[in-house]
C-alpha cells in the first residue's frame, strides 16, 4: 500500500530498517539528554579510548601545513602507500596504491564495493549472526541476502556445506568478518581459505572484513588475500586506534571492483577529509601508535576477562562461545522472551544498554550482545543491574 508519506521513496527504502545498533546508541543519548544520569552503555561497538596524541597532532600539524583540498578520491597518496606497507608487513598482502581506496569509515568501503558490483537479480551470501549493515547494503543496491546459519555449539563458525548447498551463479559476494561481530568469533585460517575456494568456483568475491584484527586474544589474524585474488579486504582505523569518529577506512580489491568504486565515489563524496588522512598515516607508520594499540589491546583484554567470569557467575546467562576477538561477548539468556523486549526492557528500567541478538539475524535470537570496550567499573555495575532485573524476570515470568 502506497501511504503519502512513502510516496516519494524507492521501494527498497521503505523496506530498509535503520542500523540497530545505532537505535541503540540513539535511545541511550536520548536518555541522557532527558536528565537519566545512570545509564551504562554495553551496547556501542566503539572503543573507550580516545584517539593517541600523536595521531591528533599529525592531523592537526597537517591541517595547519594547509593540507585543506581535494584529495585524489581513493585517498592521498601517501596514505595508501603507507597502507600498502602496512598489508605488506602485517596481513602478508602484497598490493599497491592504486588497489587501495580509502573511505569514510570501512562501512563506506562495503556501501561502495557492494554499489559498483550489485544489482537485482543478484545474491550476497550472509553468514548468521551477521553485522547489521551488510544485508541493507545488499538491499539497497537490489541484491537478494541467503544468511546461512551457525550455532553457539560450533562456535559460531560457519558450516561450509551449507554455504556450499546455497551458491549458484546469482551469488557475487560472499561475507566474512573475523574477528565477528557480535559472536566474538574468529574463523580458522581453513575457514577462510574454504570460503575463498567456494566463492572462486562460483565466480564470486569473498569480502573479507577484517576491522577487528587488532583485537584478537591469543590467536593470529589471517588474511585471505593473502593467498587468493578474488578478495575484497576492508579495514578501517576505527577499531584498531579508537579512530571511530574521524570516519576512516579502507578496501583493497582487484582493479576493475576499484575503477567501479572509484567512480561512484567520484560522483558522490569525492573523498574523505583532507587533514584526517594525515593522522591515518601517522596510526600506520609511527611506533607511538603501535605502542598505544599494545596498551588498548592489554585492557581489552582484561575486561574480556572479567565480563567472561562474570557471564560465568550469572544463574541467568551462558556463553556457548568464548570470543576470540573483537571486543563482544555473545551470550543467551535462560528466560523465553525475544532479544528485543529483553534489551528494551532493561534498559528501559535499568538504565543498561546493549544490543539485541535478533538485529543480527535469526541466529541471534535468544542472545544478546554485551560490548566490553567499557570501564571495568562500568562493567561489572551494569552486570550487577542485568543480574537483578533477571531475578525479577524470573519471578514474573519464570
Ligand atoms: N564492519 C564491522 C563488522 C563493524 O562492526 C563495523 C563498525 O561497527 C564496521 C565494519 C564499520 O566500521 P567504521 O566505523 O570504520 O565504518
Amino acid at each position: 500500500e502506497e501511504t503519502l508519506q512513502h510516496h516519494y521513496l524507492a521501494d527498497a527504502i521503505v523496506e530498509l530498517e535503520p542500523s540497530a545498533t545505532e537505535a541503540v546508541d540513539e535511545k541511550v543519548k536520548e536518555m541522557r539528554r532527558q536528565g537519566i544520569d545512570d545509564m551504562i552503555s554495553l551496547g556501542v561497538g566503539e572503543p573507550c579510548f580516545d584517539t593517541p596524541d600523536n595521531i591528533k597532532n599529525a592531523a592537526v600539524k597537517a591541517l595547519m601545513d594547509g593540507e585543506t583540498k581535494y584529495q585524489p578520491t581513493a585517498g592521498a597518496v601517501p596514505l595508501r602507500e603507507a597502507i600498502c606497507r602496512k598489508l605488506e608487513r602485517e596481513n602478508n598482502i602484497k598490493t599497491d596504491a592504486e588497489n587501495v581506496v580509502v573511505t569514510a569509515g570501512g562501512k563506506f568501503s562495503i556501501y561502495l564495493a557492494f554499489t559498483a558490483m550489485l544489482q537485482k537479480g543478484d545474491t550476497v551470501v550472509l553468514l548468521d549472526p551477521a553485522w547489521v549493515s551488510y544485508e541493507a547494503a545488499a538491499q539497497i543496491n537490489g541484491a537478494k541476502v541467503i544468511r546461512v546459519p551457525s550455532s553457539a555449539a560450533d562456535g559460531f563458525s560457519p558450516d561450509l556445506d551449507r554455504v556450499e548447498r546455497v551458491m549458484d551463479d546469482s551469488v557475487k559476494i560472499i561475507v566474512a568478518n573475523s574477528p565477528c561481530n557480535p559472536s566474538g568469533a574468529l574463523f580458522s585460517k581453513d575457514t577462510l581459505r574454504q570460503l575463498a575456494r567456494i566463492a572462486d568456483k562460483y565466480g564470486a568475491m569473498l569480502m573479507s572484513d577484517e576491522v577487528y584484527e587488532y583485537q584478537i586474544y591469543g590467536q593470529t589474524h589471517y588474511s585471505p588475500a593473502s593467498e587468493f585474488e578474488n578478495i575484497i579486504t576492508v579495514n578501517a582505523f576505527s577499531k584498531s586506534y579508537a579512530m571511530t569518529g574521524w570516519r576512516l577506512g579502507y578496501s583493497v580489491a582487484p582493479a576493475d571492483i576499484v575503477d567501479g568504486m572509484k567512480k561512484i565515489y567520484s560522483h558522490s563524496t569525492s573523498s574523505v577529509t583532507s587533514f584526517a588522512q594525515w593522522g591515518a598515516i601517522e596510526a600506520l607508520d609511527s611506533e607511538a601508535s603501535a605502542a598505544e594499540v599494545k596498551k588498548m589491546q592489554r585492557i581489552y583484554e582484561e575486561n574480556r576477562s572479567l565480563m567472561i567470569r562474570l557471564i560465568q557467575k550469572s544463574a541467568y546467562l551462558d556463553l556457548d562461545c568464548e570470543p576470540q576477538g573483537a571486543f563482544y561477548c555473545f551470550p543467551s539468556y535462560r528466560f523465553d522472551m525475544g532479544s528485543i523486549e529483553l534489551a528494551t526492557r532493561l534498559l528501559e528500567k535499568y538504565h543498561v544498554g546493549t544490543v539485541p541478538g535478533l538485529a543480527f539475524g535469526q541466529c541471534g535470537e535468544g542472545f544478546l550482545r554485551l560490548s566490553y570496550a567499557a570501564d571495568g567499573k562500568a562493567i561489572e555495575e551494569a552486570m550487577g543491574r542485568m543480574e537483578t532485573f533477571f531475578q525479577e524476570l524470573e519471578k514474573e515470568i519464570g
